[in-house]
């Protein structure tokens, strides 16, 4: 017998019909003798109309009364598959955020889970009660408010469950059947990955690839909680109920490097299509210039991300050139505008029409020649490099948006992920 949860996000709960596909996974899970936790987002589309709804209320809104608001999506899912599986004749049992209680720190509408006391839901789950529990939220005790995870939080939620049960699998269920080498609508070859380390699926999650939160990878990799991408739009009875030791024959289970036998040296492609690149011309090449530009910034909050100076020709001038994300370009170029005099007199230019690409893997780590082939594969292409940044598994450029698509599709073949 294990203990497993199971995670549906929005497009599996996305209505009725959906939800009742849902029960019948978790009917199977039940039938062969499992205890079940199931954490559920809010039906498709639900959590934007309300955060919408909120922002038509005020713009300015208290952040408390949106937390308040927007929690509301996943109760209602949570509620409407308990009573679907009861209706199906099992016992079952919503658990709302304070209910748990999830305990998270007061930073609403990104607030970070503390801890979850297990006893609650570890009772009824050890007397044969499914646990339908409300991803998303959770509550701050000291103020005693609702409080929510931050956009996509029930993979967090579902993870951070799983470690209050000391659960042998934290199966997520969504619209994909796992995760895959790189974009399948860009890359027929795509290829579905059996396996992925932790430390790969971060750097995919933060790159864009947004089948989990990066949040619930960083919290499956502390607490190396097992973790499965599948799709929950395989027929329930197609599947078999979870099995320890095979779980391999579906989805993808993210899981420490060292249980990858076959490690690949590459092994995905991610693109972020969310970047936006500012250079400034002409900036004084001396002691102290770099943290006069970059300390606005940090003190604005604004992230950057790649960085290039150039080497100077004349011994008093550069150019440096960075990215932060696209959403930011406008307030990063205000900060920019305000630090003038401590900046000196620079030019200017700034675009959004520019990608991020990246190579991915772990192998990286002991293979030489990773950056190298990057390089060699997108000037074959004519492919121009406007920046270049790397991590011990990473290598990322910056290229123009237009050649997004030919990058990715050249970058996989090259190091031998397409599949035949
Ligand atoms: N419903 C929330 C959202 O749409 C949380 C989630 O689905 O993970 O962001
Ligand atoms: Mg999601």
């Amino acid at each position: 017998m294990a203990t497993v949860v199971m995670k549906f996000g929005g497009t599996s709960v996305a209505n009725i019909e959906r939800i009742q596909n849902v029960a019948r996974h978790v009917k199977r899970e039940v039938d062969a003798g499992n205890k079940v936790a199931v954490v559920v987002s809010a039906m498709a589309g639900v959590t934007n109309q309300l955060v919408a709804w909120v922002k038509e209320a005020s713009p300015l809104y208290d952040a408390r009364e949106y937390d308040s608001v927007v929690a509301t999506g996943e109760q209602v899912t949570a509620g409407l598959l308990a009573i679907t599986l009861q209706a199906m004749g099992l016992r079952a049992r919503s658990w709302t955020g304070w209910q748990v209680p999830v305990k998270t720190d007061g930073a609403h509408g990104s607030a970070r889970i503390l801890d979850i006391p297990g006893e609650n839901i570890r009772k009824q789950i050890e007397g044969g009660e499914v646990a339908v529990v409300t991803g998303f939220q959770g509550i701050e005790p000291i103020e005693n408010r609702i409080s929510t995870l931050g956009r996509g939080g029930s993979d967090t939620s579902a993870v951070a469950v799983a470690v209050a049960l000391e659960a042998d699998v934290c199966d997520i269920y969504t619209d994909v059947d796992g995760v895959y080498t790189t974009d399948p609508r860009i890359v027929s070859k795509a290829k579905r990955l059996s396996k992925i380390s932790y430390e790969e699926m971060l750097e995919m999650a933060s790159l864009g690839s947004k089948v989990l939160q990066t949040r619930s990878v960083e919290l499956a990799m502390v607490y190396k909680v097992k973790t499965r991408v599948l799709s929950s739009f395989v027929a329930p009875d197609a599947m078999q109920p979870f099995n320890a030791d095979n779980m391999e024959n579906i989805g993808t289970i993210v899981c420490d490097e060292d249980e990858i036998v076959e490690q690949q040296v590459v092994s995905g492609i991610a693109y972020a299509k969310d970047e936006a690149k500012i250079t400034l011309l002409n900036v004084a090449d001396k002691p102290g210039i770099a943290a006069r530009i970059f300390g606005p910034l940090a003190d604005a909050n604004i992230n950057v991300d790649m960085i290039v100076q150039n080497i100077s020709a004349d011994g008093k001038h550069t150019d440096m050139t960075f990215t932060v994300q696209a959403a930011e370009l406008p307030r990063t170029l205000d900060v920019l505008k305000k630090a003038k005099s401590e900046i000196g007199h620079v030019d200017v230019k700034s675009s959004a029409d520019v990608v991020k690409i990246s190579v991915i893997g772990v192998g990286m780590r002991s293979h030489a020649g990773v950056a190298a082939q990057m390089f060699k594969t997108l000037s074959e292409k004519g492919i121009n490099i406007h920046a270049i940044s790397t991590s011990e598994i990473k290598v990322s450029v910056l290229i123009d948006a237009a050649y997004a698509e030919l990058a990715v599709r050249a970058l996989h073949s090259a190091y031998g992920l397409d599949n035949d």
